[in-house]
């Protein structure tokens, strides 16, 4: 099975160190909004949620976009966008259950995690290592993958 990103979600401390590396990797910048993934704080409850793609089985991103701009790398497995096909219709974005696509106003173009070509550098900075790259485990994908079909049924109920 091919290594992706794993959230540990109870060991994030929202340092941001994510943000910052990712940023500074993808535009040169420590600019938290060029990030390719993004912390979420939910201070009344304690809780920090790195967001981020989970380059899914089943990528409804890859599903929905008209224009056959996304595509996975045969190397690594990540979901990644072929920006010179891309349209900018954003379908991709409403379509991913995980936040993991995003639209960047700086670069104009959508952009998401590319996995950093097998070498994720939020990974390697990330303190408390709430951030892994490794190979997935069954309970962990099955569970992904039915948080992800609940959140497509919803959307079509609600599209
Ligand atoms: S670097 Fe790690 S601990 Fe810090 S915010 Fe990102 S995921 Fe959380």
């Amino acid at each position: 099975m091919a290594k992706t990103l794993v959230v540990n979600q109870e060991k994030c401390i929202a340092c941001r160190r994510c943000e910052l590396a990712c940023a500074f990797k993808k535009v040169g910048e420590f600019n938290p909004a060029a990030a390719r993934l993004s912390v979420a704080v939910f201070l009344e409850d304690d809780v920090y949620l790195p967001i981020v793609c989970q380059h899914c089985d089943e990528p409804f991103c890859m599903e929905i976009c008209p224009a056959g701009a996304i595509y996975r790398d045969v190397q690594t497995q990540a979901v990644k966008i072929n920006s010179d096909r891309c349209i900018g219709c954003r379908m991709c974005i409403m379509a991913c259950p995980f936040g993991g696509v995003d639209y960047s106003v700086s670069e104009q173009q959508v952009v998401k995690c590319d996995l950093c070509d097998g070498e994720p550098e939020c990974v390697l900075f990330c303190p408390t290592q709430a951030l892994e790259y490794k190979e997935p485990t069954e309970l962990g994908l099955a569970k992904r993958k039915k948080v992800a079909r609940r959140m497509k049924e919803l959307m079509r109920e609600v599209g």
